[in-house]
């Protein structure tokens, strides 16, 4: 049994976003790039099922530019088996990302797709769910527990006030919610076997895929800046305080 995972290169969530002067964008001159957290649980999730004997291979895909073959590198160091870059330095929007997954799909034939339920740079939350519509698979997003129970899946969801378990048939898409499980580190001695695993560099063209834009982004803007507190001396102050700004009646 085989499994896909998407990952995609952003920047880091520890890095203090800059918004470029022309409120074009963000500034991504000298600023680190990571794997987006929600994929490192995907693949952290797809090695475990490997290690607990349920699959054999685990193949993480990146779509971007060929620095992504280094969150590649990163995937295999966790333990995924290979890896493929689709490379292209266009901006690659949730719905190109997907068909060019499900022309990776048809090729590779897996039985589970793991996506992180979104990229931390656009936000999107779109890829995993455009995924399963164009293969006709079922799919449970926001995963915080995932079990085999046979030929299917048990996949539990975080829901508002309580937690939703779905049954799924196989193959399906899944995306990943934060507490689904604490991805290890790459171990030294993985570092050094990752960089003998193979991965297969592709363009979109070679999936038939031409990327497409149909969305502009306008202007980028930071967000405000926050007024500076006070500090008040005592209880009754602090509730005369909140009356005056109307948070309290
Ligand atoms: P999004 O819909 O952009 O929020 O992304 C959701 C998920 O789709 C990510 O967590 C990845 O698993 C996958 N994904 C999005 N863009 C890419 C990409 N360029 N390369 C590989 N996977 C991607």
């Amino acid at each position: 049994m085989k499994v896909i995972v998407p990952i995609k290169r952003v920047v880091d969530y520890n890095v203090k976003i800059r918004v470029k002067s022309d409120q074009t964008g963000v500034d991504l001159a000298n600023v680190k790039m990571s794997m987006n957290p929600f994929d490192e649980i995907a693949i952290e999730e797809a090695v475990r099922l490997k290690e607990a004997g349920k699959i054999t291979e685990v193949i993480a895909v990146s779509i971007g530019a060929a620095q992504a073959t280094e969150t590649i590198r990163t995937a295999l160091a966790m333990g995924a088996d290979r890896g493929i870059l689709v490379k292209t330095d266009e901006m690659v929007e949730p719905i190109n990302v997907a068909k060019i997954l499900k022309a990776i799909i048809d090729a590779e034939k897996p039985d589970l797709a793991i996506l992180g339920k979104q990229a931390i740079d656009d936000d999107c939350n779109q890829t995993g769910q455009m995924l399963a519509a164009l293969l006709g698979w079922p799919q449970g997003t926001f995963a915080s527990k995932v079990e085999f129970d046979g030929d299917k899946l048990l996949l539990t969801r975080e829901i508002d006030g309580g937690l939703q378990t779905l049954k799924l048939n196989m193959p399906a898409v899944i995306t990943t919610d934060l507490r689904l499980n604490e991805p290890r580190y790459a171990s030294l001695p993985n570092i050094m076997k990752a960089k003998k695993k193979p991965i297969d560099e592709k363009t979109p063209e070679d999936y038939g895929v031409t990327i497409k834009t149909h969305l502009e982004v306008l202007k980028v803007t930071e967000p405000p800046v926050r007024s500076a507190g006070i500090k008040v001396e005592s209880v009754e102050q602090l509730v005369a305080k909140l009356k005056e700004a109307g948070v309290i009646g």
